[in-house]
């Protein structure tokens, strides 16, 4: 089944060539224990690295049931080593941490199959080498003859018609050479096994064929065979191309979310466009001429709730739609004899990571606060937003940690009830971020505030742990808003979403508060980095230990409502600011206060005192720059065996030989929230008025075409005018549901 024919192989270790194999010819037969037998140094795991294409050859040729290698490219190579080949070494390469069950599990190239499945067949080979009763244990409890067991049940999980097995005794005693001899002799009765060992005396005992090799050539062929001289034998052609089954995972989600939603969205869209016929169309239609002339009007009035917003990273959300239009077109071909994943998510990502990009915000903001930009001057005021979480909690632990910001209402009841759609629906809400915060920094511009606000009670604030709260013009906040600020107990909210579910009405009843109930309320905020404790030399995240995180709360800075915000009568401000739904107002003092306690933290100082090794977990970070760790530390047998891996199974393996941080210095920063404040991660400009809103977009466009001109393509910055994004907002939602009704009805 496999046959060299004067192969060679030649190292190049400078200028000088070493013949390490100098024209082998030899064949195998489908079933036999093959012995190679030879001094060190002789060419012998050269010959086996590259009969299992760990290796390629100079010149000659290996072919695999009368196939030729010679034409392989690496896919094919892959698909030969993965399929037909198990390896084993004088080394067991297992993997430390992990168990004898799941060392032997990793190595199963197959997919689509079960997790059970997978068990079942690692239990059955390692009961095969007599290790039935170790299944749990770690490869540190167990002799090296048991862990040489363990590392050929791996190779031999995938059932390869090939076993190369290089010196798998060298470092055993005999007693347990013995049983490894025996097991591979086992192996041997029906599939090709070729070991490399100094052991002559158990070469002859064991094996079926003794080859013996010196100075690169086979001085001797103790049962040679040639295909020729056999009844001539079938050949058993593999497939051109074999490759590895695609991952199971990502297909079984895209056909299961495609089903969904096709499903979903056809019943709602039929049973939507019956019920409303071709008066509602016409009405929409309607309607979507008089709502953008509405806009057009009101943003005259409301520069100062409608900013030019630049953010660090923008996506061009219509040029997705367009892609994954488009890519729904264009599918790639392929034959009809398999079955194929059609990778609806991988493209959707893919074409949001395309229409990514990034804002170089740093260089924006001083382009801004220098002199000549002239923004500063038709801007009522200039917001800047940092990434520095900003964690607020419920000032009352009595009844355990309440997280109001970032809002943990939905999160909360979503896992308690199991509701699905709450979950999405408090997802989206924090993602959008901006307009559907509930905690808003307030403008600078006090002379602006105090024209678009009325103080009902209490005062502006006056320091950085003061905030107030906004009402409607009808002294109201909704009772989601008074529900995530825990106003109202959110226990409440389980209750009513456990009462619907049994179809049990619920009462609805209006909340009220006296304003002296609010003013005086407190609130608890928790930087970041307050979470973390010391335990044994690394910092640990402990924000899922609610008695530890009630405790950090007890002792973290208050935050308290010093005043109830209106809008002002005859001032055209829609309810809060922002148009969004914010009910609470912080000033940027607090941003800053925030910043700089998360930048002096005790994690942050050490982290930065030492930036080679990750805080977090007490591990070197990676070498900048390398996209693995440095692998010529590692032998040349465990260098052979990791480029026997997937890249996941790899990584676990070389994560136990040397360990090092996933993460990198400046990863860890940013989960800390550390932030520079020359560096923010929005910018929000609110222009005095509808000409000064055209000046300022102009200026930006001018500084792009300089940056351009000078060859900073990457300083140009994107921005986005929230005015144009709900003109064309509104005009696309209501061509999309236009269409859909025309071409249902
Ligand atoms: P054996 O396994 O029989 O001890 P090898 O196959 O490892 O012998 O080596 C055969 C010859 O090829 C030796 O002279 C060795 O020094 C040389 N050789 C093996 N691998 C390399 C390499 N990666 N680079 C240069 N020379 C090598
Ligand atoms: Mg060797």
């Amino acid at each position: 089944m496999l046959k060299l024919t004067g192969v060679t192989k030649n190292y190049y270790v400078g200028d000088i060539i070493v013949g390490a194999l100098r024209g082998i010819d030899i064949e195998f037969r489908k079933s036999e224990f093959v012995s190679i037998l030879g001094p060190s140094g002789c060419g012998k795991t050269t010959m086996l690295n590259i009969i299992g294409g760990l290796d390629r050859y100079t010149s000659g040729d290996l072919t695999v049931n009368g196939v030729s290698t010679r034409e392989y490219r690496d896919t094919d190579w892959d698909a030969y080593r993965n399929r037909r080949v198990g390896f084993v070494f004088q080394t067991y390469n297992l993997i430390l941490h992990q168990t004898v069950l799941a060392n032997v599990e990793l190595a199963m190239t197959l997919s689509g199959v079960s997790k059970a499945e997978r068990r079942k067949r690692a239990a059955e080979v390692l009961e095969r080498v007599g290790l039935g009763d170790q299944l749990e244990k770690r490869p540190n409890q167990l002799s090296g003859g048991q862990m040489q067991r363990v590392a050929i049940a791996r190779a031999l999980v995938n059932n390869p018609e090939i076993l190369l097995a290089d010196e798998p005794t060298g470092s055993l005693d005999s007693e347990n050479s013995v049983q490894i001899a025996e097991i591979l002799k086992e192996i041997a009765r029906d599939r090709l096994v070729i070991l490399v060992t100094h052991n002559a005396e158990l070469a002859q005992q064991y094996s079926t064929r003794i080859v013996r090799l010196m100075d690169g050539r086979i001085t001797h062929d103790s049962n040679p065979y040639s295909a020729d001289t056999e009844a001539a034998v079938r050949i058993e052609k593999p497939p051109k191309k074999e490759r590895k089954p695609a991952m199971s995972l990502a297909t079984a989600l895209s056909l299961s979310l495609n089903n969904l939603m096709t499903k979903k969205a056809r019943t709602f869209l039929t049973s939507f466009a019956g019920s409303i016929g071709i008066i509602g169309i016409a009405l929409i239609l309607s309607l979507s001429s008089g709502m953008q002339g509405y806009i057009a009007g009101v943003q005259r009035d409301t520069m100062s709730n409608y900013p030019v917003l630049i953010e660090q990273t923008t996506m061009d959300m219509s040029a997705i739609i367009g892609a994954a239009i488009g890519a729904r077109r264009q599918r790639e071909s392929h034959d009809l004899d398999k079955v194929y994943s059609r990778n609806v998510m991988a493209n959707m990502m893919d074409s949001m990571r395309q229409q990514m990009s990034t804002n170089d915000l740093r260089a924006f903001k001083q382009f801004i606060e220098g002199d000549e930009s002239g923004i500063a001057g038709l801007a009522n005021d200039i917001k800047y937003g940092y990434s520095t979480p900003m964690n607020v909690y419920r000032a009352d632990v009595s009844d355990g940690v309440f997280q109001v910001h970032p809002n943990s209402l939905f999160g909360r009841s979503a896992s308690q009830q199991g509701m699905g759609a709450g979950m999405s629906v408090g997802m989206s809400m924090r993602q959008s971020g901006q307009n559907s915060d509930l905690w808003q920094e307030l403008l600078a511009n006090d002379e602006l505030l105090n024209l678009q606000y009325d103080v009902i009670a209490g005062r502006m604030p006056e320091s950085f742990d003061e905030i107030v709260l906004f009402v409607s013009r009808r002294n109201e906040i909704t009772d989601f808003a008074m529900f995530s600020l825990g106003l109202k107990d959110p226990a409440e909210l389980d209750t009513m979403m456990r009462d619907i579910s049994l179809g049990k009405e619920t009462g609805v009843e209006q909340a009220s508060f006296d304003y002296d109930e609010i003013l005086g309320l407190t609130f608890k905020l928790v930087p970041n980095t307050d979470c973390y404790q010391k335990l044994g030399g690394t910092w640990v995240d402990r924000r899922e230990d609610a008695e530890f995180m009630a405790g950090v709360v007890g002792g973290a800075t208050e935050l308290k409502i010093v005043g109830i915000l209106r809008p002002a009568e005859g001032v055209s401000v829609s309810d809060t600011p922002s148009g969004g739904m914010a009910v609470i107002g912080y000033t940027a003092a607090l941003t800053e206060y925030l910043i700089d306690t998360v930048n002096n933290s005790p994690i942050v100082r050490e982290q930065r005192k030492n930036p080679g090794m990750d805080v977090l977990t007490g591990l070197p970070f990676a070498t900048p720059g390398a996209t693995s760790p440095d692998l010529s530390v590692l032998s040349p047998e465990q260098q052979a065996y990791l480029a026997l891996l997937s890249p996941e199974e790899r990584e676990a393996a070389m994560s136990s030989y040397l360990p090092v941080s996933k993460a990198t210095y400046d990863e860890n920063m940013k989960i800390l929230g550390v932030t520079d404040l020359e560096s923010p991660s929005s910018i929000s400009i609110y222009p005095k008025d509808f000409d000064s809103k055209n000046s300022i977009k102009a200026i930006i466009d001018d500084y792009n075409k300089r940056m351009t001109e000078d060859g900073k393509a990457e300083s140009v910055i994107q921005y986005t005018d929230f005015i144009d994004l709900m003109l064309s907002s509104v005009t696309t939602v209501i061509n999309a549901i236009s269409y859909i009704l025309i071409a249902f009805v």
